[in-house]
Protein backbone atom coordinates (compact mmCIF):
# COMPACT_ATOMS: atom_id res chain seq x y z
CA UNK A 1 0.00 0.00 0.00
CA UNK A 2 1.55 3.16 -0.87
CA UNK A 3 2.02 5.84 1.79
CA UNK A 4 0.72 9.14 0.77
CA UNK A 5 2.83 12.21 1.62
CA UNK A 6 1.08 15.71 2.16
CA UNK A 7 2.42 18.75 3.44
CA UNK A 8 1.11 19.83 6.65
CA UNK A 9 0.07 22.74 8.72
CA UNK A 10 3.13 24.48 10.09
CA UNK A 11 2.92 24.83 13.69
CA UNK A 12 3.90 28.45 15.09
CA UNK A 13 4.33 29.61 18.53
CA UNK A 14 4.07 33.01 19.89
CA UNK A 15 7.27 34.88 22.23
CA UNK A 16 8.04 38.14 23.39
CA UNK A 17 8.28 40.06 26.42
CA UNK A 18 5.91 40.25 29.28
CA UNK A 19 2.93 42.44 27.84
CA UNK A 20 4.27 43.41 24.37
CA UNK A 21 1.02 41.68 22.91
CA UNK A 22 1.76 38.08 22.46
CA UNK A 23 -1.71 37.30 23.97
CA UNK A 24 -3.30 39.67 22.34
CA UNK A 25 -2.49 38.96 19.11
CA UNK A 26 -3.31 35.44 19.18
CA UNK A 27 -6.85 36.78 20.21
CA UNK A 28 -7.31 39.08 17.20
CA UNK A 29 -6.15 36.39 14.69
CA UNK A 30 -8.70 34.47 16.17
CA UNK A 31 -11.31 37.14 16.58
CA UNK A 32 -10.91 37.45 12.55
CA UNK A 33 -13.29 34.10 12.74
CA UNK A 34 -16.03 35.12 14.30
CA UNK A 35 -17.06 37.59 11.51
CA UNK A 36 -16.65 34.62 8.89
CA UNK A 37 -18.88 31.62 8.73
CA UNK A 38 -17.74 30.86 5.21
CA UNK A 39 -15.34 28.05 3.82
CA UNK A 40 -12.15 27.99 5.43
CA UNK A 41 -13.09 29.20 8.87
CA UNK A 42 -10.40 29.87 11.72
CA UNK A 43 -11.02 27.10 13.84
CA UNK A 44 -10.42 26.51 17.85
CA UNK A 45 -8.54 23.88 18.71
CA UNK A 46 -7.42 22.12 21.84
CA UNK A 47 -4.64 24.61 22.97
CA UNK A 48 -4.01 26.08 19.62
CA UNK A 49 -5.78 27.74 16.89
CA UNK A 50 -6.38 26.59 13.15
CA UNK A 51 -5.97 28.87 10.29
CA UNK A 52 -6.55 27.71 7.09
CA UNK A 53 -4.83 29.18 3.78
CA UNK A 54 -8.08 30.39 2.19
CA UNK A 55 -8.60 33.13 5.61
CA UNK A 56 -4.56 33.83 5.40
CA UNK A 57 -5.31 34.67 1.84
CA UNK A 58 -8.83 36.11 2.29
CA UNK A 59 -7.02 38.44 4.61
CA UNK A 60 -5.05 39.65 1.79
CA UNK A 61 -1.25 40.15 3.03
CA UNK A 62 1.20 41.70 0.84
CA UNK A 63 2.23 38.54 -0.49
CA UNK A 64 -0.76 37.15 -1.29
CA UNK A 65 0.81 36.29 -4.54
CA UNK A 66 3.15 33.57 -3.75
CA UNK A 67 2.24 30.31 -5.17
CA UNK A 68 0.47 28.30 -1.66
CA UNK A 69 1.02 24.73 -0.80
CA UNK A 70 0.56 25.29 3.41
CA UNK A 71 -2.72 24.09 4.53
CA UNK A 72 -2.50 26.98 6.80
CA UNK A 73 -1.16 27.59 10.09
CA UNK A 74 -1.41 26.50 13.71
CA UNK A 75 -0.99 28.78 16.18
CA UNK A 76 -0.26 27.36 19.74
CA UNK A 77 -2.22 29.36 22.84
CA UNK A 78 0.27 28.47 25.36
CA UNK A 79 0.82 30.66 28.05
CA UNK A 80 3.70 31.88 29.81
CA UNK A 81 7.59 32.41 28.22
CA UNK A 82 9.02 29.38 28.05
CA UNK A 83 6.53 27.62 26.12
CA UNK A 84 8.88 27.41 23.20
CA UNK A 85 11.44 25.02 24.76
CA UNK A 86 9.64 23.43 26.96
CA UNK A 87 7.29 22.06 24.06
CA UNK A 88 9.58 19.40 22.24
CA UNK A 89 9.08 17.14 19.55
CA UNK A 90 11.85 14.48 18.29
CA UNK A 91 14.63 16.15 20.01
CA UNK A 92 14.09 19.75 18.76
CA UNK A 93 11.54 22.26 18.72
CA UNK A 94 7.96 21.59 19.02
CA UNK A 95 7.03 24.82 16.90
CA UNK A 96 8.20 25.05 13.62
CA UNK A 97 8.17 28.62 13.74
CA UNK A 98 7.84 31.74 15.36
CA UNK A 99 6.41 35.27 15.78
CA UNK A 100 8.62 37.73 18.14
CA UNK A 101 6.59 40.29 19.77
CA UNK A 102 8.07 43.27 20.86
CA UNK A 103 6.61 46.67 21.58
CA UNK A 104 7.76 48.82 18.59
CA UNK A 105 7.42 51.90 21.55
CA UNK A 106 9.43 50.15 24.50
CA UNK A 107 12.08 48.41 21.99
CA UNK A 108 13.54 44.87 22.48
CA UNK A 109 13.36 44.12 26.55
CA UNK A 110 15.10 40.57 28.11
CA UNK A 111 13.01 38.05 27.25
CA UNK A 112 12.57 39.37 23.09
CA UNK A 113 16.72 39.05 23.60
CA UNK A 114 16.11 35.36 24.94
CA UNK A 115 13.20 34.44 22.57
CA UNK A 116 15.60 34.92 19.55
CA UNK A 117 18.48 33.67 20.90
CA UNK A 118 16.58 30.70 21.52
CA UNK A 119 15.88 30.64 18.05
CA UNK A 120 19.08 31.61 16.92
CA UNK A 121 20.24 27.84 18.66
CA UNK A 122 17.11 25.89 17.85
CA UNK A 123 17.31 27.30 13.71
CA UNK A 124 13.80 28.39 13.67
CA UNK A 125 12.60 30.51 10.72
CA UNK A 126 11.00 33.76 12.84
CA UNK A 127 8.60 36.71 11.99
CA UNK A 128 9.33 39.69 14.18
CA UNK A 129 5.98 41.39 14.67
CA UNK A 130 6.80 45.63 15.56
CA UNK A 131 3.53 45.99 17.96
CA UNK A 132 1.28 48.52 19.09
CA UNK A 133 1.96 50.72 16.47
CA UNK A 134 -1.26 52.47 17.23
CA UNK A 135 0.11 54.01 20.30
CA UNK A 136 2.63 56.27 17.74
CA UNK A 137 1.62 59.42 18.65
CA UNK A 138 -1.03 60.56 15.59
CA UNK A 139 -1.84 57.43 14.16
CA UNK A 140 -4.74 56.94 12.17
CA UNK A 141 -6.51 53.61 12.54
CA UNK A 142 -7.78 51.62 9.50
CA UNK A 143 -9.06 48.55 11.15
CA UNK A 144 -7.17 45.01 9.59
CA UNK A 145 -5.42 46.91 6.83
CA UNK A 146 -2.51 45.14 5.18
CA UNK A 147 0.74 47.25 6.89
CA UNK A 148 0.99 49.09 3.66
CA UNK A 149 -2.36 50.64 3.03
CA UNK A 150 -2.60 51.69 6.44
CA UNK A 151 0.87 53.29 6.43
CA UNK A 152 -0.02 54.89 2.92
CA UNK A 153 -2.59 56.61 5.38
CA UNK A 154 -0.80 58.17 8.16
CA UNK A 155 1.33 61.72 7.95
CA UNK A 156 4.59 62.29 7.46
CA UNK A 157 5.38 62.44 10.95
CA UNK A 158 4.18 59.36 11.53
CA UNK A 159 5.36 57.55 9.07
CA UNK A 160 8.79 59.37 9.76
CA UNK A 161 8.32 57.90 13.26
CA UNK A 162 7.62 54.35 12.16
CA UNK A 163 11.05 54.19 10.51
CA UNK A 164 12.81 55.43 13.02
CA UNK A 165 11.51 52.58 15.33
CA UNK A 166 11.94 50.13 12.70
CA UNK A 167 15.81 51.24 12.25
CA UNK A 168 15.81 50.90 15.80
CA UNK A 169 15.00 47.44 15.52
CA UNK A 170 17.41 46.87 12.73
CA UNK A 171 20.10 47.92 14.59
CA UNK A 172 18.80 46.05 17.85
CA UNK A 173 19.24 42.81 15.79
CA UNK A 174 22.54 43.57 13.86
CA UNK A 175 23.92 44.05 17.19
CA UNK A 176 22.39 40.33 17.64
CA UNK A 177 23.99 39.01 14.60
CA UNK A 178 20.84 38.62 12.73
CA UNK A 179 20.18 40.91 9.41
CA UNK A 180 16.96 42.57 9.25
CA UNK A 181 14.42 44.76 6.82
CA UNK A 182 11.22 46.18 7.37
CA UNK A 183 9.23 43.31 5.54
CA UNK A 184 8.26 45.05 2.29
CA UNK A 185 11.85 45.47 1.36
CA UNK A 186 12.83 42.18 2.02
CA UNK A 187 13.40 40.04 -0.90
CA UNK A 188 15.28 37.05 0.07
CA UNK A 189 13.79 35.34 3.38
CA UNK A 190 17.51 33.06 3.84
CA UNK A 191 18.80 36.41 4.42
CA UNK A 192 17.10 38.67 6.23
CA UNK A 193 14.23 38.70 8.77
CA UNK A 194 10.83 40.12 8.22
CA UNK A 195 9.87 42.94 10.63
CA UNK A 196 6.25 43.52 10.32
CA UNK A 197 4.82 46.68 11.78
CA UNK A 198 1.36 45.40 13.65
CA UNK A 199 -1.35 46.51 16.35
CA UNK A 200 -2.66 43.16 18.16
CA UNK A 201 -5.30 45.43 18.93
CA UNK A 202 -6.84 47.04 15.76
CA UNK A 203 -5.59 44.50 13.46
CA UNK A 204 -3.35 45.88 11.29
CA UNK A 205 -0.50 44.22 10.11
CA UNK A 206 -1.82 41.25 10.71
CA UNK A 207 -2.54 39.88 7.67
CA UNK A 208 1.38 40.66 6.44
CA UNK A 209 2.69 38.18 9.37
CA UNK A 210 0.32 35.76 8.13
CA UNK A 211 1.50 35.94 4.77
CA UNK A 212 5.52 36.44 6.07
CA UNK A 213 5.20 33.00 7.73
CA UNK A 214 3.03 31.33 4.72
CA UNK A 215 6.24 32.15 2.54
CA UNK A 216 8.78 31.46 5.25
CA UNK A 217 6.87 27.52 5.71
CA UNK A 218 7.16 27.16 1.83
CA UNK A 219 10.90 28.72 1.66
CA UNK A 220 12.52 26.86 4.43
CA UNK A 221 10.07 23.48 5.24
CA UNK A 222 8.18 22.12 2.26
CA UNK A 223 10.38 19.21 2.91
CA UNK A 224 10.47 19.18 6.74
CA UNK A 225 6.68 19.35 6.82
CA UNK A 226 5.91 16.28 5.01
CA UNK A 227 3.89 13.68 6.49
CA UNK A 228 2.58 10.36 5.65
CA UNK A 229 -0.74 11.23 6.86
CA UNK A 230 -2.15 7.73 7.49
CA UNK A 231 1.07 6.70 9.79
CA UNK A 232 1.13 6.53 13.68
CA UNK A 233 -0.20 9.58 14.98
CA UNK A 234 2.80 11.56 17.41
CA UNK A 235 2.34 14.39 19.25
CA UNK A 236 3.84 16.43 22.40
CA UNK A 237 1.70 16.91 25.64
CA UNK A 238 0.38 20.46 26.41
CA UNK A 239 -1.48 20.26 29.40
CA UNK A 240 -2.81 17.86 31.89
CA UNK A 241 -6.04 18.23 32.78
CA UNK A 242 -8.35 16.41 35.07
CA UNK A 243 -12.15 17.38 33.32
CA UNK A 244 -15.54 16.27 34.99
CA UNK A 245 -16.74 12.77 33.28
CA UNK A 246 -14.20 12.40 31.67
CA UNK A 247 -11.37 11.81 34.19
CA UNK A 248 -7.83 12.82 33.23
CA UNK A 249 -7.28 14.18 29.63
CA UNK A 250 -4.01 15.42 28.09
CA UNK A 251 -4.46 18.09 25.68
CA UNK A 252 -1.89 17.22 22.73
CA UNK A 253 -0.51 18.83 19.98
CA UNK A 254 -0.35 16.26 17.15
CA UNK A 255 2.03 16.92 14.84
CA UNK A 256 2.65 13.86 12.64
CA UNK A 257 0.43 11.18 11.76
CA UNK A 258 -3.27 9.91 12.56
CA UNK A 259 -4.89 9.43 16.13
CA UNK A 260 -7.70 7.09 16.22
CA UNK A 261 -9.99 6.17 19.25
CA UNK A 262 -8.66 2.81 20.34
CA UNK A 263 -4.94 3.50 19.15
CA UNK A 264 -2.76 2.07 21.48
CA UNK A 265 -0.32 5.01 23.29
CA UNK A 266 2.97 5.09 25.09
CA UNK A 267 3.24 8.47 26.80
CA UNK A 268 5.87 9.49 29.43
CA UNK A 269 5.33 9.46 33.18
CA UNK A 270 6.73 11.03 36.13
CA UNK A 271 8.87 7.69 36.46
CA UNK A 272 7.89 5.31 34.04
CA UNK A 273 6.45 5.25 30.54
CA UNK A 274 3.06 4.54 30.70
CA UNK A 275 1.34 2.52 27.96
CA UNK A 276 -2.51 3.04 27.53
CA UNK A 277 -5.58 3.12 24.92
CA UNK A 278 -7.08 6.00 22.89
CA UNK A 279 -10.62 6.12 24.58
CA UNK A 280 -11.89 8.81 23.06
CA UNK A 281 -10.39 12.45 21.31
CA UNK A 282 -12.48 15.63 21.63
CA UNK A 283 -12.72 18.84 19.84
CA UNK A 284 -13.71 21.90 21.65
CA UNK A 285 -17.86 22.59 20.00
CA UNK A 286 -17.58 25.71 17.74
CA UNK A 287 -19.21 28.82 19.22
CA UNK A 288 -22.60 28.59 17.52
CA UNK A 289 -23.19 25.12 19.37
CA UNK A 290 -22.42 26.76 22.66
CA UNK A 291 -25.55 25.97 23.65
CA UNK A 292 -24.93 22.36 23.40
CA UNK A 293 -24.66 20.42 26.95
CA UNK A 294 -21.21 18.96 26.08
CA UNK A 295 -18.45 20.95 26.01
CA UNK A 296 -16.72 18.90 23.56
CA UNK A 297 -17.49 16.97 20.17
CA UNK A 298 -16.66 13.17 20.06
CA UNK A 299 -14.32 12.56 16.86
CA UNK A 300 -12.96 9.18 15.73
CA UNK A 301 -9.75 10.18 14.23
CA UNK A 302 -7.75 13.53 13.89
CA UNK A 303 -4.99 13.88 11.44
CA UNK A 304 -1.70 16.41 11.67
CA UNK A 305 -1.18 18.94 12.73
CA UNK A 306 -3.92 19.43 15.21
CA UNK A 307 -4.60 20.04 18.88
CA UNK A 308 -6.46 17.17 20.31
CA UNK A 309 -8.05 16.20 24.08
CA UNK A 310 -6.83 12.59 24.32
CA UNK A 311 -9.13 10.65 27.23
CA UNK A 312 -7.72 7.56 28.43
CA UNK A 313 -7.52 5.71 31.58
CA UNK A 314 -4.15 5.32 33.40
CA UNK A 315 -2.85 8.76 32.38
CA UNK A 316 -2.11 10.40 36.05
CA UNK A 317 1.55 11.66 36.36
CA UNK A 318 1.74 12.33 32.62
CA UNK A 319 4.28 15.19 32.15
CA UNK A 320 3.33 18.61 30.29
CA UNK A 321 6.23 18.58 27.37
CA UNK A 322 6.44 14.37 27.05
CA UNK A 323 6.13 12.85 23.66
CA UNK A 324 3.03 10.96 23.12
CA UNK A 325 3.05 7.78 20.10
CA UNK A 326 0.57 5.42 18.89
CA UNK A 327 1.87 2.06 18.32
CA UNK A 328 1.10 0.64 15.08
CA UNK A 329 1.35 -3.41 13.21
CA UNK A 330 3.37 -4.58 16.52
CA UNK A 331 6.16 -2.22 17.14
CA UNK A 332 5.74 -1.31 20.57
CA UNK A 333 8.82 -2.03 22.07
CA UNK A 334 10.44 0.17 19.51
CA UNK A 335 7.95 2.89 20.51
CA UNK A 336 8.42 2.39 24.27
CA UNK A 337 12.13 2.99 23.34
CA UNK A 338 11.42 6.20 21.34
CA UNK A 339 9.54 7.88 23.89
CA UNK A 340 12.02 6.65 26.98
CA UNK A 341 15.08 7.81 24.15
CA UNK A 342 12.74 11.53 23.65
CA UNK A 343 12.65 11.96 27.18
CA UNK A 344 16.03 11.02 28.40
CA UNK A 345 18.18 12.22 25.68
CA UNK A 346 18.45 15.77 26.08
CA UNK A 347 21.12 17.27 23.50
CA UNK A 348 23.95 18.77 26.14
CA UNK A 349 27.55 17.98 25.47
CA UNK A 350 28.88 16.98 29.40
CA UNK A 351 32.96 17.83 30.24
CA UNK A 352 34.71 16.36 33.22
CA UNK A 353 35.16 20.17 34.74
CA UNK A 354 32.27 22.15 33.91
CA UNK A 355 29.14 24.31 35.77
CA UNK A 356 26.26 22.28 37.33
CA UNK A 357 23.19 23.23 35.64
CA UNK A 358 19.67 22.93 36.52
CA UNK A 359 16.12 23.93 35.16
CA UNK A 360 12.74 23.13 35.38
CA UNK A 361 11.97 21.40 31.85
CA UNK A 362 14.19 18.70 30.02
CA UNK A 363 13.28 21.72 27.07
CA UNK A 364 14.61 24.43 29.37
CA UNK A 365 17.98 22.40 30.41
CA UNK A 366 18.25 22.14 26.67
CA UNK A 367 18.30 25.69 25.88
CA UNK A 368 20.47 26.86 28.76
CA UNK A 369 22.94 24.02 27.66
CA UNK A 370 22.66 25.14 24.07
CA UNK A 371 23.69 29.21 25.25
CA UNK A 372 26.20 27.71 27.45
CA UNK A 373 27.93 25.93 24.63
CA UNK A 374 27.51 29.08 22.17
CA UNK A 375 29.88 30.94 25.35
CA UNK A 376 32.20 27.70 25.68
CA UNK A 377 31.67 27.58 29.07
CA UNK A 378 31.08 23.97 29.97
CA UNK A 379 29.06 21.65 31.92
CA UNK A 380 29.81 19.01 34.21
CA UNK A 381 26.27 17.59 35.04
CA UNK A 382 22.70 18.97 33.80
CA UNK A 383 19.42 17.80 35.43
CA UNK A 384 15.80 18.60 35.55
CA UNK A 385 14.58 19.96 39.48
CA UNK A 386 15.25 22.05 42.07
CA UNK A 387 18.76 22.59 43.21
CA UNK A 388 20.18 20.16 46.15
CA UNK A 389 22.35 19.86 48.94
CA UNK A 390 24.31 17.45 46.79
CA UNK A 391 24.76 19.70 44.02
CA UNK A 392 26.48 22.67 46.12
CA UNK A 393 28.69 19.67 47.59
CA UNK A 394 29.65 18.63 44.15
CA UNK A 395 30.23 21.85 42.95
CA UNK A 396 32.36 22.48 45.75
CA UNK A 397 35.05 19.52 44.88
CA UNK A 398 34.96 20.74 41.25
CA UNK A 399 39.07 20.89 40.02
CA UNK A 400 38.97 24.47 38.41
CA UNK A 401 37.43 26.64 41.02
CA UNK A 402 36.03 29.42 38.20
CA UNK A 403 33.62 26.33 37.22
CA UNK A 404 32.38 26.06 40.98
CA UNK A 405 29.23 27.46 40.05
CA UNK A 406 25.38 26.00 39.57
CA UNK A 407 23.30 27.50 37.23
CA UNK A 408 19.57 27.36 37.79
CA UNK A 409 17.08 28.32 34.91
CA UNK A 410 13.60 28.85 36.38
CA UNK A 411 13.72 26.39 38.92
CA UNK A 412 14.27 26.85 43.01
CA UNK A 413 17.24 26.27 45.60
CA UNK A 414 15.96 23.98 48.16
CA UNK A 415 16.52 25.13 51.73
CA UNK A 416 19.00 22.56 52.62
CA UNK A 417 21.62 23.67 49.78
CA UNK A 418 21.21 27.05 50.81
CA UNK A 419 22.37 25.88 54.33
CA UNK A 420 25.18 23.25 52.66
CA UNK A 421 26.28 27.29 50.66
CA UNK A 422 26.64 28.43 54.23
CA UNK A 423 28.73 26.52 55.13
CA UNK A 424 32.74 28.29 55.18
CA UNK A 425 34.06 24.95 52.99
CA UNK A 426 31.98 25.71 50.37
CA UNK A 427 32.23 29.59 50.24
CA UNK A 428 33.61 29.09 47.17
CA UNK A 429 30.58 27.98 45.18
CA UNK A 430 27.89 30.57 43.57
CA UNK A 431 24.60 29.82 42.76
CA UNK A 432 22.94 31.53 40.02
CA UNK A 433 19.13 31.98 39.66
CA UNK A 434 16.86 33.15 37.31
CA UNK A 435 14.30 33.51 35.00
CA UNK A 436 16.02 34.77 31.97
CA UNK A 437 18.78 32.40 30.73
CA UNK A 438 21.54 35.16 29.18
CA UNK A 439 21.41 37.36 32.30
CA UNK A 440 22.36 34.18 34.48
CA UNK A 441 25.29 33.53 31.71
CA UNK A 442 26.19 37.33 32.32
CA UNK A 443 26.09 36.59 35.62
CA UNK A 444 28.53 34.01 36.01
CA UNK A 445 30.57 35.46 33.67
CA UNK A 446 30.73 38.63 35.74
CA UNK A 447 31.80 36.04 38.84
CA UNK A 448 34.02 33.76 36.79
CA UNK A 449 36.00 36.95 35.44
CA UNK A 450 36.57 38.94 38.98
CA UNK A 451 37.65 35.04 40.44
CA UNK A 452 40.78 35.13 37.12
CA UNK A 453 41.33 38.23 38.41
P1 LIG B 1 1.50 39.57 26.58
O1 LIG B 1 1.93 39.62 28.00
O2 LIG B 1 2.66 39.66 25.64
O3 LIG B 1 0.61 38.42 26.25
O4 LIG B 1 0.69 40.92 26.32
P2 LIG B 1 -0.89 41.14 26.24
O5 LIG B 1 -1.43 40.64 24.96
O6 LIG B 1 -1.51 40.64 27.49
O7 LIG B 1 -0.94 42.72 26.17
C1 LIG B 1 -0.53 43.55 27.24
C2 LIG B 1 -1.28 44.86 27.20
O8 LIG B 1 -0.99 45.57 26.01
C3 LIG B 1 -2.80 44.68 27.21
O9 LIG B 1 -3.34 45.70 28.00
C4 LIG B 1 -3.19 44.85 25.75
O10 LIG B 1 -4.50 45.35 25.60
C5 LIG B 1 -2.17 45.85 25.28
N1 LIG B 1 -1.87 45.69 23.84
C6 LIG B 1 -1.44 44.57 23.23
N2 LIG B 1 -1.23 44.79 21.92
C7 LIG B 1 -1.56 46.09 21.69
C8 LIG B 1 -1.54 46.93 20.52
O11 LIG B 1 -1.18 46.51 19.41
N3 LIG B 1 -1.91 48.22 20.69
C9 LIG B 1 -2.28 48.73 21.90
N4 LIG B 1 -2.63 50.00 21.97
N5 LIG B 1 -2.32 47.97 23.02
C10 LIG B 1 -1.95 46.67 22.91
MG1 LIG C 1 0.08 36.84 27.54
Amino acid sequence: MAKESTIRTPIVCVMGHVDHGKTSLLDRIRGSSVVSTEEGEITQHIGATLVPIDAVTRMGGALSKVSVNVPGLLFIDTPGHHAFTTLRARGGALADMAIVVVDINEGFRPQTIEALQILRNYKTPFVIAANKVDRIHGWRVQENQPFLKTFAQQNERVQGMVETKVYELVGKLSDLGFNSERFDRVSDFARNICIVPTSALTGEGLPDILMVLIGLAQRYMTESLKVSADGPGAGTVLEVKEERGLGMTLDLILYDGTLKVGDEIVVAGNDQIIETKVRSLLKPRPMSEILIEERFERVKSVTAAAGIKVAAPKLDGVIAGSPLRAVRSGNRDEVIEQVRREVQDIEVNLSDVGVIIRADTIGALEALSKELEGHQIQVMRATVGPVTRHDVIEAGTIKDPLYSAIIAFNTPVLPDAVDALADTAMSHVSIFEGGVIYQLIDDYVEWRDEKKQ
